[in-house]
């Protein structure tokens, strides 16, 4: 019996999804960049909760608000990560009394409040991960090019003060 041919099926032009983005990966960038913002104009920067002096590289960005699924709405916001150095960081938990007094001096006692009435229990959407991906990239690619984190626009601002822009427009404000 004769194999009747194959008919050709057109291949649907399938739009591939997006390759998702991680909590991790956004991570890294807003750490890094806190990192840059703290140690712009030297070789290094005081650590946040002991206050010496340590190079770019033994510094991580720590958080003051656990990046934990409790404040995850302040894991992502630059008020909350601050250069620190690796025994506070990794050893000391954060070194918490002295991560207060240090962001104290830095944001002052009402943006201290503020921060912490940000955080809380929130859902990043795939949309806002892309968007922070890129809001960090463009803040690190402009340090690099010698611009002063300090005259970025949306300085101290709460990431979701930013976003809630972006839900109800579909476009992010300035950035
Ligand atoms: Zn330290």
């Amino acid at each position: 019996m004769a194999v009747k041919p194959k008919k050709t099926t057109k291949k649907k032009n399938i739009t591939r999804p997006k390759k998702s983005v991680s909590l991790a990966s956004v991570q890294t960038l807003a750490n890094k960049y806190a990192r840059l913002r703290d140690c712009f104009g030297n070789d290094g920067a005081g650590c946040i909760s002991c206050g010496r002096w340590f190079s770019y590289e033994e510094l991580d960005g720590g958080h003051y608000l656990p990046a934990t699924s409790h404040y995850s709405s302040t894991r992502f916001d630059e008020r909350n990560i601050n250069a620190q150095c690796h025994r506070c960081n990794r050893f000391l938990h954060g070194n918490l009394r002295g991560y207060f007094r240090g962001l104290e001096k830095k944001l002052g006692r009402s943006g201290l409040d503020d921060l912490e009435a940000a955080g809380h229990p929130y859902k990043w959407s795939q949309d806002e991960l892309r968007e922070l991906r890129s809001y960090y990239n463009d803040r690190i690619t402009a340090i690099g090019r010698g611009e002063d984190p300090r005259t970025f626009p949306n300085q101290g601002m709460a990431m979701s003060s930013l976003f809630s822009n972006l839900r109800e427009t579909g476009t992010l404000s300035e950035a």
